[in-house]
C-alpha cells in the first residue's frame, strides 16, 4: 500500500515541502505515519500527513512516504524513509524473505533501528556498495535477493541521482514541463504530481530508472539493459478534493450516486460488444476481486446466472491460487477493482498472462496496472472516490456488471432501460429528508455491539457488503448471511432487541425475518414496500433485477451515521487504506 512521492530537480529548491504536499494527495494509500528525506534532513511522524506544515532546508531533491504498516508497529522508528549509512530509501510492498537476510546481517554485527522489512533493503544495498558495486548493480543484486512485491525509491549520500525499481507495486514517473522542465516526479499514483505535469512514463514490473532532474534513464532490473520509454500524455484533470457542502467525502460520494450510476453504463454499444465477445471467447470465467468489489462480483454471479444463463466462478483474489490449475489459455480472468492496483489481483493476472488466459477488467482508474495488463478493459467512471469505504464505486461496478449480463444475453437495450430507470429513481431517493430519516434510525442503533443482515438471491452478497460497510466505518461488529442460513447456526445469537437488517420483502425472506422476530430481534427492513414485521423501514425504489444496487444505498447512509454519531472519521477508518497494494 503506502504512497511514495519523490522529486529530483535542477531549480526547485523547496522539494521537501512539495513532497509533503504531493503525499497529502496519496494519503488514501496509507495514513499510519509519514516521512520525508532531503539530502540533509529527515522528518518522520506518526499520524496523518494532512495536518503537517513541515518545512525543510532548501533542497532540489526529496523522497517521501505515507505508510500502511505491514511489518512493525505504527511508530516513528518504523516510518519511512529508512537510512543506513549512505543509503536512504522508501519502500512500498513486502520483502517476504527479510527475516533470513536480517538475521544474516545481525550476525555480521549490523544493528537495526526499526522492525520493518524495508530497513533491511537499505542494509542490503549498502552491503553491495561496500563490495564496490555501483548503485545500479547494487539495486539489481538486491532485487534478485528479494522475494515479494515492491517498489523502492533510493537516495545515496554524495550522489545527485534518485534510483527507483519496481516489482509489482506501482511507480510512475512524471516528466516536468513548462516551468518544471528541469524537474522529474516519481510517485505511486498520478495525482501526486498532476499539478505539475500530465506527461508520464509507467515503470513496469522488473524495471528500474535512474533520475537526475530532467534526465531519466530506464533499465531492465534483471539484465541492466537500457529500455526506451514513450512519453504518455494522460488525460486526467486534477480533481480538487472538495467536500462541497458535506462534512465528509463518504457522504458526498454517497450523494454522487445521483450521477455516477449513469456514467457507469455510458459506454458505446461497440465497446460493450467487444468486451462481451472477449468474455464469451473462453471456456470458463473466473471473476477475481477483493473486499467490497468481491461482494459486487458475487452479485454479478447472480446477474449472469439469472439473466444470461452463464456460470461465473467468483473467487476472492487472495484465494485464487488454490484454483490456479484451472488457469490456462481457455480461461477468462475477469478482475473487478476500484483502484486497479490491488496486489492480490495483479498476482493472479500476471500468472494468467503467462499462461495465455484472456484478461478482462473493470476499474475506476483507467491508467491503473490492472487496466493496462488487461486485453479488454471498461472504466466504471465513478469519478474520484476519496473515502476509504467504497460507495459510489461499488454501485457503479454493480451497474456495469448488470449491464454486461444483459449484453451477454443480447438484451443490452433492456439492461440500459432498467439502469436508466434506477438512476432516475436514485436521483429522487437521495434527498436531505431521506438522509435525516436514516440518521434517526442510526440513533436507535448507536449503543448496539452486533448487527446481523440477511438477504436472499442477489441480496445475499449485499448482506455481506452491508456488513463490511457498517464494520469498517463504525467498528460495530456486523455480519451478513444468506437469509435461509440464519437458522443453521447464527440464530443462536439472537436475543431480545438484537438488530437485524432484512434486505428484501419476498415471502421467503419475510419468513426468515419472522423466525428472527419470534426470538426477539428488532427488524429493520430494506424494501420498496413496508411490511408489518418491520420495526423500522428503509425505503428503496422498486428496481427489478437492479434491487441489489438500490438496497445498498440506505445501508451506506446508515453506516455513515453509525460512524459519525460515535465521533469517528468515516473517511479514514483505523487500520485501513484505500488502495491495497500489498498481499
Ligand atoms: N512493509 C513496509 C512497512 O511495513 C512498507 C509498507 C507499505 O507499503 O506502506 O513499513
Amino acid at each position: 500500500m503506502c504512497g511514495v512521492f519523490a522529486i529530483s530537480s535542477l531549480d526547485i529548491n523547496d522539494a521537501g515541502e512539495r513532497v509533503v504536499d504531493g503525499l497529502k494527495k496519496l494519503e488514501y494509500r496509507g495514513y499510519d505515519s509519514w516521512g520525508v528525506a532531503t539530502s540533509s534532513e529527515m522528518i518522520k511522524e506518526v499520524g496523518k500527513i494532512s495536518a503537517s506544515n513541515a518545512t525543510f532546508i532548501p533542497d532540489t531533491k526529496a523522497i517521501g512516504h505515507s505508510r500502511w504498516a505491514t511489518h512493525g508497529g505504527v511508530t516513528q522508528e518504523n516510518s519511512h524513509p529508512h537510512r543506513y549509512k549512505k543509503v536512504t530509501l522508501v519502500h512500498n510492498g513486502i520483502f517476504e524473505n527479510y527475516l533470513s537476510e536480517k538475521n544474516r546481517l545481525l550476525e555480521k554485527g549490523e544493528t537495526f533501528l526499526s522492525e520493518t522489512d524495508s530497513e533491511v533493503i537499505a542494509h542490503l544495498i549498502q552491503e553491495q556498495l561496500d563490495l564496490s558495486h555501483d548503485t545500479k548493480s547494487a539495486i539489481q543484486n538486491v532485487a534478485k535477493a528479494i522475494t515479494g512485491r515492491f517498489s523502492i525509491v533510493v537516495m545515496i549520500e554524495g550522489l545527485d541521482e534518485i534510483f527507483v525499481a519496481r516489482r509489482g507495486s506501482p511507480l510512475i514517473i512524471g516528466r516536468g514541463k513548462d516551468e518544471y522542465v528541469n524537474t522529474t516526479f516519481i510517485a505511486s499514483d498520478i495525482p501526486a504530481f498532476l499539478e505539475y505535469t500530465n506527461i508520464v512514463n509507467y515503470i513496469d514490473d522488473e524495471e528500474m530508472a535512474i533520475i537526475k532532474n530532467s534526465d531519466v534513464n530506464f533499465y531492465n532490473l534483471c539484465s541492466g539493459e537500457k529500455i526506451e520509454k514513450r512519453n504518455i500524455e494522460v488525460s486526467w484533470k486534477e480533481e480538487v478534493a472538495d467536500k462541497g457542502k458535506y462534512n465528509h467525502f463518504m457522504i458526498k460520494e454517497i450523494f454522487d450516486q445521483k450521477q455516477s450510476l449513469t456514467s457507469a453504463v455510458n459506454h458505446t454499444d461497440e465497446e460493450i460488444a467487444e468486451f462481451i465477445s472477449a468474455l464469451q471467447s473462453g471456456n470458463g470465467v473466473y471473476m477475481v476481486a477483493c473486499g467490497t468489489a468481491h461482494k459486487a462480483s458475487i452479485a454479478a454471479e447472480y446477474y449472469f446466472s439469472q439473466i444470461a444463463g452463464r456460470k461465473i466462478n467468483v473467487v476472492p483474489a487472495s484465494e485464487m491460487p488454490a484454483f490456479e490449475r484451472f488457469i490456462n489459455k481457455e480461461t477468462v480472468l475477469f478482475a473487478v477493482s476500484q483502484s486497479g492496483e490491488t496486489a492480490d489481483i495483479l498476482e493472479i493476472l500476471d500468472l494468467g498472462k503467462k499462461r495465455g488466459a484472456k484478461i478482462l477488467s473493470i476499474t475506476n482508474v483507467e491508467s491503473s496496472s490492472i487496466a493496462r495488463i488487461s486485453d479488454n478493459h471498461l472504466p466504471i467512471r465513478a469519478g474520484k472516490e476519496k473515502a476509504v469505504a467504497s460507495t459510489k464505486a461499488t454501485t457503479s461496478q454493480m451497474a456495469l456488471l448488470l449491464l454486461l449480463a444483459y449484453a451477454d444475453d443480447n438484451r443490452l437495450n433492456e439492461g440500459r432501460l432498467l439502469l436508466q430507470d434506477l438512476a432516475s429513481n436514485v436521483n429522487d431517493l437521495l434527498n436531505p429528508r431521506y438522509e435525516e430519516y436514516i440518521k434517526s434510525v442510526a440513533e436507535t442503533l448507536n449503543d448496539c455491539s452486533n448487527i446481523f443482515i440477511i438477504g436472499r438471491n442477489s441480496l445475499f452478497p449485499m448482506a455481506l457488503e452491508s456488513a463490511i460497510k457498517i464494520m469498517e466505518v463504525s467498528y460495530i461488529h456486523a455480519q451478513g448471511f444468506a437469509a435461509g442460513e440464519m437458522k443453521h447456526g447464527p440464530i443462536a445469537l439472537i436475543e431480545k432487541g438484537t438488530p437485524c437488517i432484512v434486505l428484501g420483502c419476498d415471502s421467503e425472506t419475510i419468513s426468515n425475518a419472522m423466525e428472527l422476530k419470534s426470538r426477539g430481534a428488532t427488524i429493520i427492513g430494506v424494501a420498496h414496500v413496508n411490511n408489518v414485521l418491520f420495526d423500522q423501514w428503509l425505503k428503496i425504489p422498486s428496481a427489478g433485477t437492479a434491487i441489489s444496487i438500490a438496497s445498498v444505498l440506505p445501508i451506506q447512509i446508515l453506516s455513515y451515521y453509525l460512524a459519525t454519531l460515535r465521533g469517528l472519521d468515516p473517511d479514514m477508518p483505523r487500520n485501513l487504506a484505500k488502495s491495497v497494494t500489498v498481499k
